[in-house]
């Protein structure tokens, strides 16, 4: 029997959005940290560290044996680009071990800047097959963060063509949309995704309309609100695919869910070395299949009748400990927890839709109220234990109606009035004169909402037993010279100490090993802890112990000393490299006015209206087909061909289909596809899904084989009309009309709303014979549409215009406009597409495009992103 391959040990990779959680990550011995600068990171929220202070903190996690990574993931405008150039000049100088990037620009000023400060391509990159890694690769990056959306199964096709270190995300919050596609809180406040500062709309209610019908939804209101992630169980598998580096989400959080988490994986990590050798696998932490929803994979604390919880095979002690961290871990923070899309796509599982906040742990279910001691009781038949103290929940209807909770005074078991009740019991909570608790009904879930004790004891825990840095040493030497101690970090570091005293015969007959063991073990409250010492010393050597105890010192301040590190920077400045982004030497595409259609009636009645050409999106590639043969038929018509926004491994295919169609140019929407088909023949538009905010990003994509391409939908007006006024504008082409497409998403609502299927293998293909969208809380219908790859877009119920900037794009440059279509009707489209040809020709103004596209869901049209919001 073969023995199986060593699993290789992944990074743990924990989130700091103050000192206070890196503080807690250190202790608990996350392998690094990641954190945001303010200013220029996807977490604006957070309190984040500044430059000034950033030497200090690098100089701390090194010092503690911990990696920094520096988050400057944001998209950037022109004006922005030298503060951009300062902050990586600052992360540079201060040693960062790498830098987290979104925007494609930024990542060539890094590199260009600082050519040995290691680069990350954020998950904001939406990198989701091997072409869009091996794009980050060609920019610089070393490691790639890969979409959430991933699962285990492609996460393995890629690890196959790809050398790039790949790191995942395992635990925390997850997003609905792509993260770098999901456009809502920027068309809805001017508050963008993209630029760290969400307004987390998923998180808010929804009806549902089917066929323009509202469908009774019973209390699932938050249908966009995803669980959230918790892989535990899939640490082995990821490990087995060589991942490098485990992601926790969360640096909004505190420092008890950091410390809880980071415990988590390293402890999982451990667990499943263990188990490599002992040949024990399976369990609690097993091996789960990859792609499937094998091994101990499932959701946790969901249900008390256990609809899925974590599945172990036997009592192991290290199966056991991951088990209860992982609970630790969901106490802290959790909205409900699964493996996420690593399980694979399943459209019943991810959105619940009963809550969109924190839960905590299951506590039991609620059996109505109760008469106990003469105050007015919870009843609650437990599924886990609870203690005074602790904080509860029973959840409530639709949008958490009549939802109640409190922090329990009084827990009356069997009578008795206790500190705590363990599983299995029926008991009374009190919650305290000013709680209320009447009416709760029963058969409720119960949710503990917090465990102040068990705070205390993840940071108690972390305190008294902190991660140190093991430092072995090696003693040598022979009598009457100085002894040299060797002494290597297990962060690689190797210093060397000459004794200042000469090696003496010892006269008290004490073993100079277990001397040496004792005075070098003497690390007080520095960040190392002693290993192994090995001595070659003569058997009665005696070092003199003050002289031990300097030479102690002088290897922590050494070691201490070789933890600095700082990253060479050039004199190359953004200006130098604005200099040099210029648009290709080729003349840009032709001018005109294009509709992007999602029906063949649509594709014809923008030809009927003068259109200059079409793009085709449609749901079916054999639709597609016979759309491109039907107006091939009318004439000469240009045709533009859409593949779907993201790619994942197996997708091409998608590409190569369309291309073989013969259309007059393709639209690229994913990095994947700006990599590989380039030189493919076929003329090339990128889509604003490329995110292209600054000259930078402009002149890197156009570089890659593209006729023009896309603002990204991030540029407020006055943004968007200077890009259009510099050198790129006859190479861009302006979206000017186009109900914004908010969340971008592998979810599919219409499976889980109109079926119980998981995914398009058995949901019955609702989305064939229904329109589905959600209404918000304002009453606005905002269309679902799904596309070839299942995928889901939510577009804005109201079309947004930039009919306010086309003058001014025009007179910039920009030759060529778009838009797009989403459910309107060939009379709309006519109306639509006239009023923006006389827009365009100079006989119609801004102000009469939006008094005249009054459309038939009566929205009217907006501005959208499009509006300059105070600076
Ligand atoms: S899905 Fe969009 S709105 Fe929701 S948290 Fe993510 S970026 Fe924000
Ligand atoms: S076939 Fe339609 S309803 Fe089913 S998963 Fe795909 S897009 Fe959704």
């Amino acid at each position: 029997m073969t023995s199986p391959m060593a699993l290789r040990k992944p990074e743990v990779l924990a989130p700091a959005g103050d000192d206070a959680a890196l503080k807690a990550a250190v202790l608990a011995g996350a392998d690094a940290v990641y954190f945001g600068l303010s200013g220029f990171n996807a977490r604006a929220r957070a309190k984040n560290f500044d430059e000034g202070a950033l030497a200090a903190t690098m100089a701390y996690l090194h010092e503690h044996g911990v990696r920094g990574y520096v988050a400057l993931n944001t998209l950037v405008f022109d004006e922005e680009l030298e503060a951009a150039e300062a902050a990586v000049r600052a992360c540079a100088a201060a040693g960062a071990d790498a830098v987290i990037v979104q925007d494609l620009g930024v990542a060539r000023l890094v590199r260009t800047i600082a050519v040995d400060l290691p680069i990350h391509a954020s998950t904001q990159m939406t990198c989701t097959d091997a072409g869009s890694i091996e794009l980050a690769r060609e920019l610089g990056a070393s490691r790639v963060i890969l979409a959430r959306e991933l699962s285990l199964s492609d996460i393995a096709k890629i690890r196959a063509e790809t050398t790039v270190e790949l790191e995942v995300f395992v635990h925390g919050a997850l997003c609905i949309a792509y993260s770098g596609q999901c456009l809502t809180s920027e068309a809805i406040g001017g508050r963008s995704a993209n630029r760290g500062a969400c307004a987390q709309a998923c998180r808010l209610p929804y009806d549902v309309l089917v066929d323009g019908e509202l469908r009774d939804g019973g209390d699932r209101a938050y249908l966009l609100s995803p669980e959230d992630l918790e892989a535990s169980a899939l640490v082995p598998a990821l490990m087995e695919l060589g991942v490098s580096s485990l992601k926790i989400e969360g640096r909004l959080k505190g420092p008890e869910y950091v410390a809880a988490t980071t415990r988590l994986y390293k402890t999982a990590i451990d667990e499943a070395l263990g188990a490599r050798a002992e040949g024990r696998e399976g369990g609690a932490v097993g091996k789960s299949g990859a792609g499937g929803n094998g091994g101990a994979v499932g959701n946790s604390g969901n249900s008390a009748a256990g609809r899925t919880v974590v599945r172990g095979s036997g009592p192991h002690e290290g199966a056991s400990r991951v088990s209860a961290l992982r609970e630790a871990a969901l106490q802290m923070y959790s909205r409900g927890s699964g493996p996420g899309f690593l399980a694979g796509v399943n459209h019943q599982r991810l959105v619940e839709g009963r809550a969109c906040d924190h839960r905590g742990t299951l506590s039991g279910d609620c059996l109505g109220t109760v008469r106990t001691n003469g105050r007015t009781c919870l009843r609650v038949k437990l599924a886990a234990p609870i203690a005074r103290g602790d904080g509860v929940l029973v959840e409530g209807g639709y949008a958490g109606e009549g939802e109640l909770g409190g922090r329990v005074w009084s827990v009356f078991a069997g009578g008795r009035d206790v500190e705590r009740a363990d599983a299995g019991r029926e008991v009374s909570l009190w919650l305290g004169p000013e709680r209320s608790v009447e009416g709760a009904p029963s058969g409720r879930r119960v949710w503990k909402t917090d465990d102040p004790a068990r705070e205390k004891a993840v940071l108690a825990e972390v305190t008294s037993h902190p991660h140190r840095v093991r430092v072995d040493v090696a003693v040598s030497g022979e009598f009457e010279a100085p002894a040299r101690f060797e002494a290597r970090a297990e962060t690689g570091a190797f210093v060397v100490v000459e004794c200042d005293a000469p090696t003496v015969r010892a006269t008290n007959g004490a073993a100079v090993s277990e001397v040496l063991r004792d005075k070098l073990g003497r690390l007080g409250d520095t960040p190392f802890v002693l290993g192994e010492v090995s001595v070659a010393l003569p058997p009665s050597a005696m070092i003199p112990p003050s002289a031990l105890n300097r030479a102690r010192r002088a290897l922590v301040e050494k070691l201490l000393a070789a933890s600095k590190v700082a990253h060479v920077a050039a004199p190359i400045t953004y200006r130098d490299l604005l200099a040099e982004a210029v648009p290709p030497a080729t003349p840009p595409p032709p001018a005109g006015l294009f509709v992007l259609c999602r029906t063949l009636e649509q594709a014809n009645a923008a030809v009927d209206a003068g259109a200059d050409g079409v793009y085709l999106d449609f749901l079916e590639l054999t639709g597609t087909g016979h759309a491109v043969r039907t107006l091939r038929a009318r004439g000469r018509v240009h045709i533009t061909v859409a593949p779907p926004r993201i790619r994942k491994p197996g997708e091409e295919k998608i590409d190569k289909f369309l291309r073989e169609l013969s259309p007059d140019a393709i639209l690229v929407r994913s990095l994947g596809a700006l990599r590989d088909g380039a030189g493919s023949g076929v003329a090339r538009i990128g889509d604003f899904s490329l995110n292209v905010t600054n000259r930078l990003t402009a002149a890197e994509v156009l570089s890659r084989d593209l006729a023009a391409f896309t603002p990204s939908f991030d540029l407020d007006a006055v943004q968007l009309a200077k890009l259009l006024a510099s050198p790129f504008g006859p190479w861009a082409e302006v979206v000017v009309h186009h109900p914004m497409p908010l969340f971008h998403m592998e979810h599919c609502a219409i499976a889980a709303l109109l079926s119980t299927g998981k995914d398009h293998r058995d949901c019955g293909r609702p989305c064939d014979r229904h329109e589905v969208s959600l209404r918000d809380r304002a009453g606005m219908v905002h269309p679902v549409e799904a596309d070839v790859g299942c995928r889901n877009t939510v577009f804005h119920a109201a079309a947004q215009s930039a009919a306010g900037i086309v003058a001014a794009a025009q007179k910039g440059g920009a030759r060529r406009f778009r838009i797009e279509l989403v459910r309107e009707k060939a009379a709309d489209v006519a109306r639509i597409v006239d009023a923006y040809r006389r827009l365009l020709a100079g006989t119609l103004a801004a102000h009469e495009v939006f008094g005249a596209l009054k459309t038939e869901a009566g929205y009217g049209v907006v501005r959208g992103s499009l509006r300059v919001l105070p600076s």
